[in-house]
C-alpha cells in the first residue's frame, strides 16, 4: 500500500526516463536516500522539473511504498535553491562532491537526521559563508567520514601513545592511524602526512578555522581523504566531481 509522505530532501542526481519522466535520488530527513520517479519531469514548463534538480533543497510529497524501488514523487516546493553556489564554478564543483559523496556512500532508507542537517549546512555555509569551499568541503568530508564509521583519530599515535604530535614529521597508515615518526618505520605503507597538513586536518575535525593554508595543503587533505575512503570502501573510486570541473 502507498502511502503520501511530507518530508525535507535534498535533491542528489536527476536522470532522464523514458520521454517525458526523471527519476531522481533524494537524501530526506524521514526517510533517508531513495529513488523517485518525476513524472513529466522534462517538461520546461513544469514548475516541478525545475524544482527538483540536484543540490536543491526541497520540501516533497512523495507515495511511499516500501515494497516498490521507486516512490512517486507528487509535489515539491524549494526550500533553497543555493544561487551563489550556481554562478560559482569552484562552489558548484565542491557542492556537487557533497551530493557525489552522499549518493554514492550512504546506504538506501537508512535514515540519519545528523547527516540530513550537515549536508544542508554545508551547503548554505558554501552558498552564504566567507570561506573558501574546498575547506568547507574538507570539513563535511570528514563529518562523514565519521558517519560512515570510518573516523580519523588525530590525538595520538596509534602505536605508542605519543599526543604532542604538533610541528613534527608524522605518517599515516591507513589501517592502523597516525604514526609519529619513530613507530612510522615499523609499519608498511604510510603516507607522509607533513607539520601543515596534519595543522589542517586537526582544525577541520575540531571545526576551528585553519588560517591561511597553502592551497597545496588543501588540494592534498582531500586527495589523502578520497585515498583513505578508497582504502577503507572498495567500489569508492574517487570523487567524479572534481575530475569534471578540473580546469584545463
Ligand atoms: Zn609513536
Amino acid at each position: 500500500m502507498s502511502k503520501i509522505i511530507k518530508t525535507e530532501a535534498v535533491v542528489l542526481s536527476k536522470l532522464n526516463y523514458g520521454d517525458s519522466s526523471s527519476i531522481v535520488s533524494l537524501f530526506t530527513k524521514e526517510y533517508g536516500k531513495l529513488s523517485a520517479m518525476l513524472k513529466g519531469g522534462r517538461n520546461p514548463k513544469s514548475k516541478l522539473s525545475l524544482i527538483v534538480d540536484p543540490i536543491n533543497y526541497l520540501e516533497v510529497i512523495f507515495y511511499n511504498n516500501p515494497s516498490r524501488d521507486l516512490q512517486i514523487l507528487s509535489n515539491a516546493d524549494i526550500k533553497a535553491h543555493f544561487p551563489k553556489i550556481k554562478e560559482d564554478l569552484d562552489k558548484l564543483k565542491y557542492a556537487h562532491s557533497v551530493i557525489e559523496l552522499v549518493k554514492n556512500l550512504s546506504v538506501e532508507h537508512e535514515v540519519n537526521k545528523k547527516l540530513f542537517s550537515g549536508i544542508v549546512r554545508i551547503l548554505e555555509l558554501m552558498s552564504d559563508g566567507k570561506e573558501n569551499p574546498a575547506v568547507s568541503f574538507g570539513r563535511f568530508f570528514l563529518f562523514f567520514l565519521k558517519e560512515l564509521g570510518y573516523e580519523f583519530q588525530l590525538k595520538k599515535c596509534a602505536s605508542c601513545g605519543k599526543t604532542n604530535l604538533a610541528g613534527i614529521e608524522l605518517s599515516y597508515n591507513y589501517e592502523i592511524g597516525i604514526l609519529c615518526n619513530e613507530c612510522s618505520i615499523n609499519y608498511m605503507e604510510n603516507v607522509t602526512v607533513n607539520p601543515e597538513l596534519f595543522h589542517y586536518l586537526n582544525c577541520l575535525k575540531k571545526n576551528e578555522s585553519p588560517g591561511v593554508v597553502n592551497p597545496d595543503v588543501i588540494n592534498g587533505a582531500v586527495t589523502f581523504l578520497e585515498n583513505y575512503l578508497k582504502h577503507h570502501v572498495s567500489d569508492f573510486k574517487g570523487l567524479q566531481s572534481l575530475q569534471m570541473f578540473k580546469e584545463k
